[in-house]
């Protein structure tokens, strides 16, 4: 009997994206590159379900029913152009090659075109929740021609987590549109763990807490609007005592945090777009300039300012984090999806954000209760511009925004940096603002560079001839 489906690769994503398949009762053909991790992998899980084991390309392609559906889990980058330059000559019209890795979607854009000369169809599906996540239930972002999800739909749903009775896996849209919302997914994990360590850095250097105290902080607002994985873990995290010392855990990690790449390309992408996306940038410029450990080290004792240290209401203090944290992460969601809006108008992509919401609710790093607003709020207004202008969020804001401004001045005058927290608030306070400091900018561009600007009482440009007789003309 043939295999429903094939998985090649076979590191911790992609046997665990098969057992999650076969022990879902679908029969896998099972490759990797290395043959002896496929002897490995059968030997650990083959009596899980219907799994075949394969030692070449062309006895996995044998092994699958027609068309064929190829799950790819490589290495990101060069490993699956190389897979797929592999496996093309060996398929059948129709065939259908998925890219399951973290790939970035200008290469999904470009290996669609490449299969579809091929006579073959491509997906670019973005899977998220880690290996966790891969085996017992991901939250799964397919990318691809609608016709194509179909054929695989009822395998990846079934794969998928499940929240509500709801699978946490719907069509995205064509191309590269399902590994582009993967990228602003993980961005706006970059902005949801900045956001945390900013609250954490606070509540250690002004409120005077230690780890654990902030620990059972973090716990109990679980329970409030900021429910969600995220404040669960830190909870965990910084309860955790270290073996060795007995010190808190998180008291002997080095404060430098890596990346593998897709908050720095949501970033970019937000400006070649044209996106005001201040929480997530901010949130990549923190790890890099984490990363300037020995920079930093030398500043600590060269470069002055004011040593935190709290006078203020502890409790009051505490409250107003949180609810900085709740107004900071809103502005990091109305930004992630005002983004995933400009792209899906730049690119045709027709994208139902409400559904993307809806699919972070479970397997997801960043799953939460507060998604399901963000459905219901796309649900009401499907053109929504901002999620800012729903009433649930311009309500939810205006409550915390006195607290916000509060812990915004308090870290300031104590020197403890929060450039999330006030990139937000910024940004927030420059949206609500009907008339800004753009004017200005504009008269000096005209001074120094004649770039004209338009006017408030009148239609077309103008220039002003600065450096002649200052008179203004009209320009074309
Ligand atoms: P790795 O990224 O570590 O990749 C290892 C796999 O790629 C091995 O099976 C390896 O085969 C194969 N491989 C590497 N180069 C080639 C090549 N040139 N030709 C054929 N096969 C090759 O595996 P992961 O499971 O960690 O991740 C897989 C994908 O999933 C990546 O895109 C990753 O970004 C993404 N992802 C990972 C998550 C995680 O938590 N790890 C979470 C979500 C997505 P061999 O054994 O022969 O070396």
């Amino acid at each position: 009997e043939k295999s429903r489906i094939g998985v090649t690769g076979l590191a911790v994503m992609g046997a665990n994206l098969a057992r999650n398949m076969a022990r879902r009762g679908f029969p896998v053909a099972v490759h990797n590159r290395t043959t002896s991790k496929t002897t490995e992998f059968m030997k650990d899980y083959g009596d899980e379900g219907a799994f075949t084991g394969t030692e070449s390309l062309q006895e996995f392609v044998d092994a699958l029913e027609t068309p064929r559906k190829i799950v790819v889990m490589v290495k990101a980058g060069k490993p699956v152009d190389a897979v797929i330059d592999e496996l093309a000559p060996l398929l059948d019209s129709g065939d259908i090659i998925i890219d399951a890795g973290n790939s970035h979607f200008p290469d999904t854009d470009r290996r669609a075109a490449y299969c579809e000369e091929r006579g073959l169809r491509f997906m670019g599906i973005g899977v998220s929740g880690g290996e966790e996540g891969a085996l017992n239930g991901p939250s799964i972002m397919p990318g691809g021609p609608q016709e194509a999800y179909g054929e695989v739909e009822e395998i990846l749903t079934a794969i998928a987590a499940n929240v509500d009775g709801t699978p946490c896996c719907t069509h995205v849209g064509p191309g590269g549109a399902g590994h582009y919302v993967k990228m602003v997914h993980n961005g706006i994990e970059y902005a949801d763990i900045q956001l945390i360590a900013e609250a954490y850095d606070l509540l250690t250097h002004v409120a005077g807490l230690s780890a654990p105290e902030i620990g059972t902080i973090f716990e109990e607002w679980n329970s409030g609007d900021l429910e969600s994985f995220l404040i669960e873990i830190t909870g965990i995290v910084l309860a955790k005592t270290d073996e060795k010392t007995g010190k808190p855990l998180v008291d002997v990690i080095v404060d430098q945090a890596e990346q593998k790449g897709t908050g720095r390309w949501t970033a970019i992408d937000a400006l070649d777009l044209g996106v005001p996306l201040t929480g997530i940038t901010e949130a990549v410029f923190a790890r890099t300039l984490s990363n300037l450990r020995d920079e930093r080290r030398e500043a600590s004792t060269t470069l002055g300012g004011p040593t935190p240290g709290s006078g203020k209401n502890r409790d009051e203090l505490v409250e107003d984090i949180r609810q900085a944290l709740y107004a900071s992460k809103v502005v990091a969601y109305a930004q992630g999806f005002a983004q995933m809006r400009a792209a899906s108008q730049a690119n045709d992509w027709d994208l139902d954000l409400g559904a993307m919401a809806r699919i972070w609710r479970g397997g997801c790093i960043i799953r939460a209760q507060f998604l399901n607003r963000i459905t219901e709020a796309y649900e009401s207004h499907p053109d929504l511009d901002n999620l800012l202008m729903v009433p649930y969020f311009t309500e939810a804001v205006a409550n915390a925004q006195d607290a916000w401004r509060r812990v915004v001045v308090t870290a300031t005058e104590q020197g403890v940096a929060i450039p999330a927290f006030s990139s937000s608030l910024s940004y927030y306070d420059g949206y609500r603002r009907e008339r800004g400091p753009a004017n200005l900018i504009q008269g000096l561009r005209d001074y120094f560079g004649a770039h004209t600007y338009a006017r408030t009482d009148a239609d077309g440009k103008f220039h002003t001839r600065w450096s002649q007789d200052g008179s203004e003309v009209a320009a074309d």
